[in-house]
């Protein structure tokens, strides 16, 4: 599936703004090697996802190769977003997403989510959601996420307790548990392949780094509260 005139369209507008920045080693202030990556499963685009995130935190932490635990549903980080359109056809989506990234953080240790959506992606594509709202969904994803994390306790323990059906969860992965509230960082790397569609710039496959604050302001929305 080529990436679509009004992908490109917004991809280069989102660059030229600033929005989609290049997603690059010294911007990243946290030393971090366990990585949760939230990204859409698709198999034409996973790998180069994957080896991109791989090669991005080597780079953080030089003495520490990278530990990238995945959760792939179609859509990726977007399926975050309690209105995502699958949701209302698709009992159980949301919480099954909500359960698979925290007890993914807690079994590895993970502090950092990377949150990826993508152009172009066949999931937006049979929901009818347009680029624009595909990052729209994947900000307002993070942000429900991170507010649930952060401010539900009973999120936390339901998940937990999940993992302990069998009461084999170990002491110390509660106690990491018991810190992430206020103690995780959640970023979005959105992907686009130009699908050989253009030289320099919109050629290849790209990863670039968004900050959810610089896209709100740029589609002049309120901040999302939850
Ligand atoms: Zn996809």
């Amino acid at each position: 599936m080529p990436i679509s005139a009004e992908q490109l369209a917004l991809s280069r507008t989102l660059r030229k703004n600033g929005v989609f920045e290049d997603a690059t080693a010294h911007r990243i202030r946290r030393k971090e090697n366990i990585i949760l990556l939230l990204a859409c499963g698709d198999g034409a685009h996973i790998l180069d996802v994957v080896e991109f995130q791989n090669t991005l935190w080597e780079q953080i932490d030089n003495d520490n190769p990278p530990v990238i635990q995945t959760v792939t549903p179609n859509g990726g980080v977007a399926v975050l977003d309690p209105l995502w359109p699958l949701h209302k056809r698709l009992p159980g989506g949301l919480e099954n997403v909500w359960y698979y990234t925290l007890s993914g953080m807690i079994l590895k240790g993970a502090r950092m989510i990377v949150g990826q959506p993508h152009f172009p992606c066949g999931q937006a594509r049979l929901s009818d959601v347009e680029p624009v709202d595909l990052l729209t969904a994947s900000v307002r994803g993070k942000l429900h996420f991170k507010h649930k994390l952060k401010h539900e306790p009973n999120f936390l323990t339901w998940v937990l307790d999940i993992m302990n059906d069998k009461g084999k969860l170990a002491n110390d992965r509660y106690e990491f548990a018991k810190t992430l509230p206020q103690d995780h960082n959640f970023g979005l790397y959105p992907h686009v392949d130009y699908n050989g569609s253009g030289k320099g710039e919109d050629a290849g496959k790209r990863t670039y780094f968004m900050s959810a604050e610089k896209f709100l302001r740029f589609v002049g929305n309120k901040p999302i509260e939850f």
